[in-house]
């Protein structure tokens, strides 16, 4: 008997995951600024999230590590809180205090938790997630690029549950339009790889503004390209567009 798994999506690659009722928070983002908007509502406050067993940020991007609005929101700072050594020392500085640093293949016991450090690769230094409990397994990839690392995955994990997926395969326009996260059909890639029962994409609403679309990001805002190149290349993978705020129920 598998413990229940749910997953609900709060706005761009934050998400509550539940394993029963251990709760993991993922990339928090909850507010905007002049060149970054979530680009679809965000589904809850801070104070509404309610109990969070563990939070995990996968790099130190404001869209993914939104510690202030946790603070500001009267977050409860001992949550455990884990990610790559660009995250955890911005955590201790805020005032979490109970910072777990996990580089790939590295994994942390919070509670029934399992969390593992998987690679990743993107603008800045990331790292991605396999988080597992009761007998369920998630990946997450908060907005990594495609590697080769990640075929490693499967090998070392088995069946994987759940899949959360980047998809916008962003692009920075005065990098030479350099891409730095992967795109639907390398999502769908990955996904092929990973083979997980169901596949959310996320990453993919967010918008830099009328002038930073223009300036700053290129990006594939639209999450049905995601589901048309998995159902080409990982056709065995059930997936989902998930608005935020829909809770998800895995079987
Ligand atoms: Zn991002």
């Amino acid at each position: 008997m598998t413990t229940p798994l749910t997953v609900t999506r709060i706005g761009h690659s934050c998400h509550l995951v539940g394993f029963g009722a251990t709760r993991v928070l993922t990339d928090p983002w909850f507010t905007t600024t002049a060149t970054y908007y979530p680009g679809e509502p965000v589904a809850s406050t801070v104070a509404a999230l309610g109990h969070v067993d563990a939070v995990v940020v996968s790099h130190d991007h404001y869209d993914h590590c939104d510690l202030d609005a946790l603070v500001d929101g009267g977050f409860d700072l001992g949550t455990p809180l884990l990610g790559p050594g660009t995250v955890t020392p911005i955590a201790a500085a805020k005032g979490f205090r109970d910072v777990r640093t996990i580089e790939a293949w590295q994994s942390e016991d919070v509670g029934d938790l399992t969390v593992t450090a998987t690679p990743g690769r993107h603008g800045v230094h990331e790292v991605t997630f396999v988080i597992q409990a009761g007998g369920r397994t998630v990946f997450f990839g908060g907005d990594s690029l495609r590697i080769p690392e990640q075929d490693e995955i499967p090998r070392r994990f088995g069946a994987i549950d759940l899949a959360l997926l980047p998809t916008n395969g962003l692009c920075i326009r005065p990098m030479n339009l350099q891409q730095v996260v992967m795109n639907a059909e390398q999502a769908a890639e990955l996904a092929a790889v990973l083979r997980p029962a169901l596949a959310i994409p996320h990453h993919y609403a967010f918008t830099s503004g009328r002038l930073g679309d223009r300036l700053i990001t290129k990006s594939d805002r639209d999450p049905r390209h995601f589901a048309e190149a998995a159902a080409r290349l990982a056709p065995g993978v059930a997936v989902r567009l998930v608005t935020p705020g829909t809770a998800v129920r895995l079987p």
